[in-house]
């Protein structure tokens, strides 16, 4: 799910029995009170959020939970485990992330692992035995520097393919090991049981797995502790409170995603602590004539640069389709994909739909635009996302595949109406033509723009798909739910 990585996992390990352990990046995370959910869940949620967070703190009596991926920015399991882990430390929990440490050799073929899980083959390094011994390596090295911070009894959940390698080392050290996975395919095919033919040998003793949707459980987990978890998210954070037009306004003019205008405000917003921040960083890389006139409508589709979000498939429907789209904007927006990061691909599909663009005759050209946003401030890129879905007339994810869809949640929650493919996990949080478009297949480039253009073209569709989406997010997808679930299986895996 997530591949976006920090500079230290291009850094080539020392690997070995006798080389120093490296260190890995441990996010430094402030707590907050789970009850602070209570003014928009209401005081009955949070409740019951807060007793079930008394009960395994009881439980766990000061064993700790660790969560292992391999980044720390950008992509919905990052986005997750910051929150996931804020409110864990505010309810008392003693709770730590670390992030794995890789060669590029190592990413590469973690990367083909998630395109085969999600039923796609994918160019890359091959499964074989010199690949396993690699991963094997790799995965030694980071679980040596683990082992400094578990200890026995620790509920340690590891995320992801990359991870698999680590579950036998830290069991061995005591720890109750949940994996949980991020990704996957409603129908299994060649390229899923090869994924699984490699990371099964890994993955078998685990205590406990986590899957995103039943459909994505392989059968040779049947028997074993198997939770399904639906991500979330959480509504105070800096992507998804209330940002007020007149301030997204400001903040995408400052970007070059929207004509500034005079009556524009300064481009700030409200930091985590309280402090006023400025927009102070541009994009990394913009595709831009001139930015969208500010009353024209904005399609929007935020995305990681990965040939499975399919932006080159948005971006050539928009220049194919007529009718009522010929008076808006395209916006396609990923993350920054220099100073290369773990993963491989971000770089080429990006350089990809920029030479699509080039190619665009003028009347498309001049309203379509791509940007990569600059990721050294979290809270800054998290407030340039929330500018681009509020101010969306519609917003889009046509992916190829998707594990959930987090950028689908994000926009549903400030009530815009989404017009998504039919896969993985969009599929359970729309329902079509009640709190979204469902596209039926994400290959269908004519449907795709006839959907777009009609909530376009209909603001009254627009407002009805908008509100239903909002009250679809309110109901299951915010991170109480979630961390419910989280702590009931923290408690179970903690008995074993
Ligand atoms: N994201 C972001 N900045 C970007 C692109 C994506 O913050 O430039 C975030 C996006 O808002 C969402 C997450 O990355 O929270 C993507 O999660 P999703 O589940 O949609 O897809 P994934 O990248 O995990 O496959």
């Amino acid at each position: 799910m997530a591949y976006i990585g920090s500079p230290q996992s291009l850094t080539v390990l020392p690997q070995g029995p006798d080389a120093a352990p490296p260190v890995l990046p441990e996010a430094q995370i402030t707590g907050a009170d789970p009850l602070l959910l209570s003014g928009t869940v209401g005081s009955a949620r949070a409740d019951e959020l807060d007793s079930a967070f008394r009960t395994v703190k009881e439980e766990l009596a000061g064993r700790r939970i660790i969560d292992v991926n391999s980044t720390m920015n950008g992509g919905g399991v990052a986005e997750m485990l910051h929150r996931l882990q804020r409110y864990s430390r505010g309810a008392g929990l003693e709770a730590r992330w670390f992030t794995m440490r890789g060669d590029p050799a190592f990413f590469a073929l973690t990367k083909r692992l998630h395109h085969l899980l999600h039923g796609a083959d994918s160019y890359g390094p091959p499964l074989d035995r010199a690949g396993a011994e690699h991963y094997s390596a790799v995965c030694e090295a980071n679980a040596r520097a683990l082992l400094g911070a578990v200890r026995p009894g620790d509920v340690v959940t590891l995320h992801d393919p990359q991870t698999a390698g680590l579950v036998a080392h830290l069991q061995r050290a005591g720890a109750r090991v949940v994996w949980r996975c991020h990704v996957g395919t409603d129908d299994p095919n060649p390229y899923t049981d090869r994924a699984w033919a490699f990371l099964r040998p890994w993955l078998e003793t685990a205590d406990a797995y986590v899957f995103s949707r039943e459909q994505y459980v392989p059968g040779w987990l049947a028997g074993r502790q198997v939770a399904v978890i639906r991500p979330s998210i959480d509504p105070l954070s800096a992507k998804n409170r209330p940002l007020a037009p007149a301030a997204a306004a400001a903040i995408l003019g400052r970007v070059g995603l929207r004509a500034p205008a005079d009556r524009d405000g300064p481009a700030i917003y409200r930091r985590g602590d309280g402090s006023v921040g400025r927009i102070r960083r541009n994009p990394t890389c913009l595709c831009s004539a001139s930015p969208p006139p500010a009353d024209a409508p904005l399609i929007v589709q935020v995305s990681r640069w990965d040939p499975l979000k399919d932006m080159a498939g948005v971006l050539t429907s928009f220049a194919e389709a007529g009718g009522s789209l010929d008076g808006a904007h395209l916006a396609l927006v990923g993350p920054d994909v220099t100073g290369v990061t773990d993963d491989p691909e971000g770089g080429r599909v990006f350089a990809e739909c920029a030479a699509l663009w080039h190619r665009l005759p003028d009347r498309v050209r001049t309203r379509a635009h791509l940007a990569c946003l600059p990721m050294a401030d979290a809270e800054e890129n998290a407030v340039i996302v929330s500018a681009l879905q509020c101010s969306a007339a519609v917003v889009t994810q046509k992916s190829l595949a998707e594990g959930f869809g987090l950028t689908v949640t994000e926009a549903m929650w400030k009530g815009r109406p989404v017009v998504a493919s039919a896969v993985g996990g969009i599929r359970d949080q729309i329902e079509h033509g009640v709190d979204g478009m469902l596209l039926d297949d994400p290959r269908d480039s004519v449907s795709f723009a006839a959907q777009t253009s009609s909530v376009v073209g209909d603001h009254r569709l627009a407002g009805a798909l908008g509100a239903g989406a909002r009250r679809r997010v309110r109901e299951n997808f915010l991170d109480d739910r979630q961390l419910l679930q989280q702590t009931s299986l923290y408690r179970s895996v903690a008995r074993v």
